[in-house]
């Protein structure tokens, strides 16, 4: 097997997502995986699927045809707001998209009559984290206008949120989206069923057993991926931490001193890095680099290595405290946070294997 690489374990991934659905179906809340961090990869679809998600999600158009490759034929959902430059794909592609323009779902529905299907949109209603969706104050006028286009069925409303501004999903704000959605069942007598409530910031307040009564569905990625929620970063009881390893290769090993030798000006990034004198340690370098993950995203698994920073291809790590000695050729593995799994799942120097 090639270096680097990422290895995902599909049955604790399933297992995640398992765990995931049946806590959000406690309270009447169905789920939609979330596979764009891992580029839609088919292990990860199978593993979704395999849990029980009531649908497949993803903001990329790409990654939703890699899903229907996939042979996987349940229901698909566009999370980023389609581009008025693909209007016809994202009909051809997705049951469902997440909508703030009353433009574009005129065009999406003129696409749809012509494709001879019915194309579903959730409106999004930004509550304050500044991302996507309309001002709750135009929620009612712009839910009529997209209400009112041939081909198209509004399905509901949806909010996200702890992405830009790191707004916290709480009682008050969720309970703002019930409402508002309450609100337009009455004035269009539309049944309006999807009020989806955000993603993996939302599992604290599942795991705390207390959501607000009427959300209907979530959208989640990373705390099926990474068993987290995404408000602290804390891990959700009964999930595995553990779905993801990275593991590259040791292409040096030599005793250099902490401080660099001579006259300091900018790093390979433009940085002016700033160093504590430890003396001479043992460096090891690995092949990988800001290429293929951040290294701030990066926890080491081995005992003793501390990662000291990264250039575009190489991962520079400390292992003066390694309880045996690193050589050259050794295969040293980390723990990606987030970040990194998007960058290693879409580096084309990174393949991802099942573990
Ligand atoms: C990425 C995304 C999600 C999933 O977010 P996680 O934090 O990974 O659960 C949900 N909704 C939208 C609109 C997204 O873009």
């Amino acid at each position: 097997m090639s270096l680097p690489r990422l290895e995902l374990k599909p049955q604790r991934l399933a297992h995640n997502a398992a765990a995931v659905v049946e806590a959000c179906g406690k309270h009447g809340i169905e789920v939609f995986g979330v596979t764009k961090v891992t580029r839609a990869h088919p292990v990860v679809v199978r593993a979704l699927v395999a849990g029980g998600v009531a649908g497949l999600a993803d903001s990329r158009l790409e990654n939703l045809a890699s899903i229907r490759r996939t042979g996987y034929a349940g229901p698909l959902l566009l999370l980023r707001l389609p581009s008025p430059s693909e209007v016809a794909a994202t009909v051809a592609l997705a049951d469902t998209s997440l909508n703030s323009s009353p433009e574009v779902v005129a065009a999406l529905g003129a696409e749809a009559r012509r494709a001879g299907k019915t194309h579903r949109v959730v409106l999004m209603v930004d509550l304050g984290d500044l991302r996507e969706g309309v001002w709750p104050d135009r929620a009612a006028e712009v839910a009529a206008r997209m209400a009112a286009v041939p081909g198209i069925e509004l399905a509901g409303i949806g909010t996200n949120l702890t992405c830009f501004g790191g707004v916290v999903p709480t009682h008050a704000n969720l309970r703002q989206l019930v409402g508002l959605a309450a609100g337009l069942r009455q004035a269009l007598s539309l049944p309006l069923p999807v009020v989806s409530g955000g993603n993996s910031s939302a599992m604290g307040l599942i795991w705390s057993g207390r959501p607000p009564a009427g959300l209907t569905q979530l959208r989640v990625g990373e705390a099926i991926m990474l068993g987290r929620e995404t408000v602290q970063r804390r891990p959700l009881t009964g999930l595995c931490l553990d779905v993801f390893t990275v593991r590259a290769e040791v292409i040096e090993v030599e005793h250099k001193p902490a401080v660099p030798v001579g006259e300091l000006g900018q790093d390979a990034f433009g940085r002016a890095p700033v160093f504590a004198d430890r003396g001479v340690r043992p460096r090891a370098i690995l092949a990988l680099g800001r290429q293929d993950a951040p290294p701030e995203g990066l926890t080491p698994l081995d005992a003793g290595v501390q990662i000291l920073g990264a250039s575009s291809d190489h991962l520079l790590v400390d292992v003066g405290d390694s309880p045996q000695p690193v050589r050259v050729g050794d295969t040293l593995s980390f723990r990606p946070d987030y970040a990194a799994l998007l960058a290693l799942s879409t580096s084309p120097y990174v393949e991802t294997v099942e573990r």
